[in-house]
């Protein structure tokens, strides 16, 4: 028989958030963008990638492309020689290019504003649209739910949704909304530094207390 999962209350969730916000302070985005196009680009290539890596490439890929325009009549060949170092660069050649091509055509050359709209974008889906809007244009719309906040949101007992969809709305109904835009920036931070997949270092853990430690 599988084992029981373990499940948060509202107000240990809220100590736990206040803990991992106070921990991780200078949690923040860790792609690097001047515009909300080159954070289009930089969330399309970061898909199982590290940032690290990506923030080596896109500075590379602005100095070939400089507008969205550029980006819309690339030759696909040379944009996968650029973004060939991210992985999977075939589909994210396509999606960037196809991307550029519906910012333009369909809104004005300008990177759309709402949720409806950004994830018409190609390889942009809730979760970079969350990204984009918190970063770009002070939105909060929802939770940005990516593998860091799906695997620590059930180790720590916070969801056990089955989709990331289903986790963002869990979460949502657990923590105040002041706290979302925080939410992914710290999961993260805290999946690397404590939280590891496999060998988390729970005797060094902050919220060591109140983890329910779900495998
Ligand atoms: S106590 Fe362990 S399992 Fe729970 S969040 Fe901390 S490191 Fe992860």
């Amino acid at each position: 028989m599988s084992k029981k999962y373990k499940k948060q209350t509202k107000k240990q969730s809220e100590e736990i958030v206040k803990i991992l916000i106070d921990e991780y302070k200078d949690a923040k985005c860790g792609l690097d963008f001047t515009t909300p196009f080159s954070l289009v680009v930089a969330l399309i290539l970061a898909a199982q990638c590290t940032d690290k890596r990506v923030n080596e490439i896109t500075p590379i890929f602005f100095k070939k492309f400089k507008t969205i325009e550029d980006v819309k009549n690339a030759d696909i060949n040379d944009v996968i020689k650029i973004v060939r170092p991210c992985g999977f660069y075939k589909n994210k050649a396509h999606s960037i290019v196809e991307s550029a091509k519906i910012i333009c055509d369909d809104f004005n050359g300008i990177v759309p504003d709402t949720m409806e709209d950004l994830t018409k974008l190609c390889g942009i889906g809730r979760k970079s649209a969350n990204i984009i809007l918190q970063e770009c244009f002070s939105k909060v719309e929802g939770i940005a739910v990516d593998t860091h906040v799906t695997r620590l949101s059930r180790k720590i007992g916070l969801s056990n949704g089955k989709t990331q969809f289903e986790i963002e709305k869990e979460l949502q109904n657990l923590f105040d909304k002041k706290y979302w835009n925080r939410i992914n920036h710290v999961f993260v931070l805290h999946g690397r530094a404590k939280c590891i997949a496999n060998r988390p270092k729970c005797d060094e853990c902050p919220i060591a207390h109140i983890c329910k430690k779900n495998d």
